[in-house]
């Protein structure tokens, strides 16, 4: 008996240890619902549900194949412990996982008990992360041949359970139910419509409506939360809980380039659209690798020289200002509200509410990480943290980018749509006022019948001097001669050998 432990990783097709699992005898699988990964401050209800949906149908397909999916709930160590007793199984299969500390210190600890115990353990590699990594030069090379490889097929049939033999004394284990979001000891942070369903048929089926429809605008639409909603691929839960692969995204949008080029009529713009995708699907793993090189990163600055750049603790004022949508920045506030409505926000604005509350809040990027992670459905510790502090320049090595609210309110929501929608107390102002009310003449305001301090704050910080004087803390540290050095180990160990990515 094979026992193959799902994680974020909740598919049938392209599974290479279920595949390696079935060749060695009958597989049962189990996803573990654990009350220390789930009840952390950076889990959430929504992504409970999210796994719920996608493990009722991965059993039903494993089903349909022969095989099963338990459902436990508990510590990892105790429930493996039990289960390969229990089933008598031989072998553990699983993914290496690139998560955050949580599991990270759980992988270690099973890893522990299964040498102890002589069970044998395999971890498999996760798409194009690689574990032990020496050294960047090549990594894009091995990526490229990953992504290419044939994706690994299920097998049509699993080798029959023992206990479906009516002759073999065998108890059948009890499939299990997953617990409630109570019983987990998981928070609901806010209210929100679950936009992407979980499993791997939303999830294919997702891509397939980028790739043949949303997707022909994207390179222009991803930057507007106006258009982004819809034109940007929406696949990122589907990759962060795995219900799809970056492998099969990736050949996905190579079958549709191919496509492309035999169909001389086909919108222009498509070429340039998959193209970008495509370089994102390796970004994903590029970040991804960060993290599984450097487990600290959750944490500590890449680079030492701005451990002390920001406060330790945030201001609680500020923090609160900026995750209730409630800064005095309409355009911040109306993204804010969005993401915690919705479980999801384009690239750009992401950066952008980092950016304001790193440089104009002065926020430190460990705590507005961990308060923003339950509001992505798509949270992958990989890419968020390291996101958090390229946007917060501690990196030391990428471009420092200070995004001007105004100025993105302004190019990205030019007619105030998307303001009004999630800031509906300024419904009633004028476009021309919208995005900085606080300026918005006293007769204007009377007439929109919004009196600011009462109806919506006033703007928590002043632009301009909150952006200058960000500036010039941060050169202080990245202009000296320590930040320069470290900035070289850093590209060293992190930075991507391809051009114009770091
Ligand atoms: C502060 C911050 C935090 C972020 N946290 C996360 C996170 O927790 N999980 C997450 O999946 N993405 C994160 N991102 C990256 C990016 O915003 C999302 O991947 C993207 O918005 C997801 O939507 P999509 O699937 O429609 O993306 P698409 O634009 O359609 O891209 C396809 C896929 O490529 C990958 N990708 C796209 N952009 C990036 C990027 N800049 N870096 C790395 N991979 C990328 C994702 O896997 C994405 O699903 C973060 C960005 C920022 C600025």
């Amino acid at each position: 008996m094979q026992l193959v432990w799902f994680k974020r990783d909740l598919r049938l097709h392209d599974h290479a240890p279920l595949a390696a699992a079935a060749r060695h005898g009958p597989v049962v699988g189990v996803y573990l619902f654990e009350p220390e990964v789930f009840g952390a401050p950076d889990a959430d209800a929504q992504h409970l549900a999210f796994v719920v949906e996608c493990v009722h149908e991965l059993r039903a397909r494993l089903r349909r194949r022969g095989g099963e999916l338990l459902l436990r709930t508990g510590n990892a160590v105790e429930q493996l412990a039990t289960l390969v007793q229990d089933l008598g199984a031989t072998a553990i299969w699983s993914h290496e996982e690139t998560g955050n500390g949580l599991t990270y210190a759980r992988d270690r600890r099973v890893r522990a008990w299964a040498r102890a115990r002589g069970v044998p353990l395999h971890e498999l590699p996760s798409g194009g992360v690689v574990r032990r990594l020496v050294s960047r030069d090549g990594w894009s090379a091995q990526w490229d041949a990953m992504v290419r490889a044939p994706l690994v097929r299920p097998p049509a049939r699993f080798a029959p359970l023992p206990w479906t033999d009516p002759a073999a004394d065998h108890v059948v284990p009890s499939p299990g139910e997953p617990p409630t979001a109570t019983e987990l000891g998981v928070r609901a942070h806010a209210p929100r419509t679950h936009s992407v369903r979980g499993g791997e048929h939303s999830a294919h089926a997702t891509l397939a409506s980028f790739l043949a429809l949303r997707g022909v605008d994207y390179r222009r639409a991803m930057s507007s939360p106006l258009t982004a909603f819809d034109a940007c691929s929406r696949i990122s839960a589907h990759l962060a809980f795995g219900t799809l692969s970056g492998r099969q995204a990736w050949q996905g949008a190579r079958r549709r380039a191919e496509a492309l080029t035999e169909t001389p009529d086909a919108d222009p713009r498509w070429r340039g659209a998959i193209t970008s995708f495509i370089s994102r699907l390796a970004w994903r793993d590029h970040f991804m690798q960060k993290l599984e090189s450097e487990p600290r990163i959750e944490y500590e600055p890449f680079a030492s020289a701005y451990a002390e750049l920001r406060p330790r603790e945030p201001d609680p004022e500020r923090l609160a200002a900026w995750l209730n949508g409630r800064t005095g920045y309409p355009f911040v506030d109306a993204c804010m509200r969005a993401l915690r409505a919705e479980g999801w926000l384009n690239f750009r604005m992401r950066a952008m509410l980092v950016s304001f509350a790193s440089y104009h809040l002065w926020l430190p990027w460990q705590a507005t990480s961990k308060a923003l992670a339950p509001h992505f459905l798509d949270y992958e510790p990989g890419i968020h943290y390291s996101q958090f502090q390229m946007q917060s320049g501690t990196t030391g090595i990428n471009t420092v980018r200070i995004y001007n609210p105004y100025k993105q309110g302004h190019d990205q929501d030019p007619e105030g749509s998307f303001i009004r929608r999630w800031v509906p107390e300024l419904a009633g102002v004028p476009t021309e006022d919208l995005h900085a009310p606080h300026e918005m003449p006293a007769l204007v305001a009377q007439m929109a019948d919004v009196r600011l301090g009462r109806d919506y704050p006033h703007p928590i910080v002043n632009h301009a001097t909150a952006y200058r004087e960000a500036k010039a803390r941060l050169f202080a540290v990245r202009d000296s001669a320590v930040a320069r050095a470290e900035a070289a180990a850093v590209f060293e160990r992190h930075g991507s050998r391809r051009a114009r990515r770091a």
